[in-house]
């Protein structure tokens, strides 16, 4: 296992050519190329989604996140490190203060070609008055969250969202030039009746589509997910019936299997945690917004970046807990969603985020 003394050191500058040619990247122990981190940047949310959180969380204190300042110093580091994609995702990241600030000062990065990626997942509900900013920091394309087209589940499935302003933050998103993906959680009974609307809505706004299944994550206070959980094998046979799909090798660098819907010309994800483990082709870590870094999604073993972040302003010790880190990835998860079971993982995953 490689450790930090491996790595290329020194000054968080964009790294030039000959740097980039000489950096080995991050492996785990199963040979997997670590290039792609998300980062939360807050566990708050204007949405109390029914599949996601309580209607009454307990957030952090203010105090435990790290600053824009660290996120952005923490995020360099993993450039320097070999990650080539980063996606912030929360929580709902766009309500976390000052946040262009962490995307802009990421841009030299993208220009400079060390970093290939920036992006977002967000809910919509503040795209409206980010869309342009975002696309100026260099943002192409971007994740928004979005389970239904009609206003009433819509307000019953986020308990505080308003349809209206989503769908007016998409229009935002597409006059800024923004490709946008849309992710919506398959949910028995509640958006099963609308997958052939949601297919031909997005053919016709250009967007990409792609279906998540109910993941056990977090306590979700009255609400149960076997009720809520309705796998994407039965999605996509209810598809078949009324579309053409064709198989496609499209990939996003994410865990999405991709078909193309030959009537509309979109494409159709389906990530499928719970039926068909997506472990082996991994290439990911997520941070949560305290610095914790989860080595899987659906694993507790995490390490702590903040202490060695806050211990030292060189990057020596944050580097070798990451490298630390990297050297313990699971080979997978084990998600299971049984009615009387707690869930598969304690935290909710707002605090890692999607
Ligand atoms: N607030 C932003 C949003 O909703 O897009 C970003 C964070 S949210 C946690 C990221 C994604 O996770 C969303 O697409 C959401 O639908 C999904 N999600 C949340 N809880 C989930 C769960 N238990 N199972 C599967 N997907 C979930
Ligand atoms: Fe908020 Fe996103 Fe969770 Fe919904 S899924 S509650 S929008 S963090």
């Amino acid at each position: 296992m490689k450790n930090s003394s491996d790595f290329q050191k020194g000054p968080l500058e964009p790294a030039s050519v000959t740097n980039l040619a000489a950096h080995p990247g991050m492996i785990d122990p199963f040979g997997r190329m670590v290039d792609y981190l998300r980062i939360s940047v807050t566990d708050r949310c204007d949405f109390r989604c029914v599949y996601c959180m309580s209607e009454d969380m307990n957030f952090l204190p203010k105090k435990e996140l790290l600053t824009i300042e660290e996120l952005e110093r923490v995020s360099a580091t993993f450039i320097n490190l070999g990650v080539k994609k980063l996606r912030f995702t929360g929580g709902e990241p766009l309500v976390r203060k000052n946040i262009m600030k962490l995307f802009n000062g990421l841009t030299p990065y993208l220009e400079s070609g060390q970093l290939n990626e920036m992006t977002l997942t967000t809910n919509g509900s503040q795209l409206e008055k980010y869309a342009q900013q975002l696309a100026d920091a260099g943002m192409r394309r971007i994740n928004v969250s979005l389970d239904t087209l009609n206003k009433d589940k819509f307000a019953a499935i986020t308990r505080w969202g308003k349809l209206e302003q989503v769908l007016e933050g998409l229009q935002a998103a597409k006059k800024a030039g923004l490709r946008v993906k849309i992710n919506t959680v398959a949910l028995q009974g509640v958006n099963d009746d609308e997958l052939h609307t949601l297919v031909s809505w997005c053919g016709d706004e250009g967007f990409d589509l792609t279906f998540i299944e109910v993941m056990p994550m977090g306590d979700i206070g009255n609400e149960d997910r076997v009720d809520q959980y309705l796998p994407l094998t039965k999605v996509r046979s209810i598809l078949g019936e009324h579309w053409t799909l064709n198989e496609s090798d499209y990939k996003t660098g994410g865990p999405a299997r991709y078909v193309e819907v030959k009537e509309t010309g979109g494409k159709i994800g389906f990530i499928t945690p719970m039926t068909h483990n997506f472990c082996e082709s991994c290439n990911r870590v997520r941070m949560t917004c305290t610095g914790t870094l989860y080595l899987c999604l659906g694993k507790d073993d995490a390490a702590d970046l903040r202490a060695p972040l806050r211990s030292s302003d060189e990057n020596d010790l944050l580097e070798s807990a990451i490298f630390e880190a990297i050297s313990r990835k699971p080979k997978g998860h084990d998600f299971i969603i049984d009615r009387d079971a707690d869930p598969s993982v304690a935290r909710h995953m707002s605090v890692t985020g999607g």
